[in-house]
């Protein structure tokens, strides 16, 4: 379980029934500069993707570059020219590559396609004028990046490669959290023979994402790109997590039900209460991204006490056994929380069968979203 959620409560709205999400720009920023005590001397370039992973990119990216970023990674030419507009001076790599057409509207933002395929050195070149831009080689993940043929073509005519400023020379691991996985050294290994068979010897080189940064010294190259670490989720799977929680998401009570004697709950009337007991319905489902994969699975904590999902989760609701929980916490208005110190997004994610970032980025977008200041008084 991460550590170190500010215990910092929101200003309550009167007649305001929607979950309430708290993003920690504090806890974002501790998080990234411990990747970069971690990363030194590599330069640690933020992954701003995806609204920053659903936690919204315009809090976020400004107070990264207030505490020292320079360079980020968006997926998109509109997440590009988005970042562009909230910081006019910083290097901003697109991981998806140069879309069809696209050259001259991502020249005009200074933005820095990876360029994936020879197709898109071709295009990117095509201007002569030398624009910066990295080099992606698919060293095994079978994605994006120039593959083994192709690096072989470019490394016989290198051409092609004229009139392109090589910033940066990229791939990307396929099993990164995985310490013991014999392929992320296959895989550095094969970065390292396409930058020497391309003549790019000096260039600057990057493998790691998040979990590559905990993999040794020899992943660091030059730059990383870590994402989901700096939004607190686990780097390393099966291992004690070592950043800290930046999100607290609760939602309220909208009504508490008696069960007397036994009663069905929800859709489908999948779960059976042995009364006496007592549910209680949350306004939160899965067109907020709670998903419906927890029903019946997931938890919910209210004070110190964990209560179980029980029933499906629908578009709106979900409900919770709290029979066990102290009972003046329990009450129509209160709020129960759903991630946070006492229920990681990784556990979370356990319990949907997925993974934290696909947590995060559904995240809805009818919260009450609440950003902590990155430098609040006193903190
Ligand atoms: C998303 C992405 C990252 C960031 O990954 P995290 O696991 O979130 O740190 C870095 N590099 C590439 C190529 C990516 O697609």
């Amino acid at each position: 379980v991460g550590v170190g959620y500010r215990a910092v409560k929101p200003t309550p709205i009167a007649g305001d029934d929607r979950p309430v999400l708290t993003i920690d720009l504090a806890a974002i920023v501790a998080n990234y500069r411990q990747l970069v005590a971690r990363a030194a001397p590599a330069e640690v370039a933020p992954s701003v993707k995806a609204d920053a992973y659903g936690l919204g990119m315009a809090e976020i990216a400004p107070a990264l570059a207030a505490a020292g970023a320079k360079t980020f990674f968006v997926a998109t030419l509109a997440e590009g020219n988005a970042l562009r507009a909230l910081l006019p001076a910083a290097e901003v790599y697109v991981l998806n590559g140069l879309p069809a057409g696209g050259a001259a509207a991502l020249r005009a933002a200074r933005l820095r396609p990876c360029l994936k395929s020879l197709a898109d050195v071709a295009a990117w070149a095509e201007a002569g004028d030398g624009a910066p831009a990295a080099l992606h080689i698919d060293t095994g993940i079978n994605r994006l990046g120039l593959g083994p043929d192709e690096v072989a073509g470019l490394a016989a005519d290198r051409r092609a490669l004229e009139g392109i400023e090589v910033a940066l020379v990229m791939s990307h691991l396929a099993c990164g959290d995985d310490p013991e996985a014999p392929m992320n050294a296959r895989q550095l290994a094969a970065l390292g023979a396409a930058v020497a068979a391309l003549g790019l010897a000096g260039r600057p080189r990057s493998i790691a994402a998040s979990s590559g940064i905990f993999l040794g010294r020899d992943y660091h190259l030059a730059l990383v790109r870590p994402g989901a670490a700096i939004y607190g989720l686990a780097p390393l799977k099966n291992q004690p997590n070592p950043m800290r929680q930046v999100i607290r998401l609760e939602g309220k009570i909208l009504q508490v039900r008696r069960v007397d004697s036994d009663m069905r709950v929800g859709y489908g009337a999948t779960h059976l209460v042995r009364g006496p007991g007592r549910i209680a319905t949350v306004g939160i489902g899965y067109a907020d991204g709670f998903m419906r994969a927890i029903g019946n699975r997931g938890f919910a904590v209210l004070g110190d006490r964990r209560v179980p999902v029980v029933g499906r989760v629908s578009m709106d609701l979900m409900t919770l056994d709290v029979s066990a929980a102290p009972p003046d916490l329990v009450a129509p208005g209160a709020m129960v929380e759903l991630i946070g110190p006492g229920h990681s997004i990784d556990e979370l994610a356990a319990e949907a069968g997925t993974v934290g970032y696909e947590i995060l980025t559904a995240l809805g977008r009818r919260f009450r979203r609440v950003h902590l200041a990155a430098a609040e008084p006193g903190a």
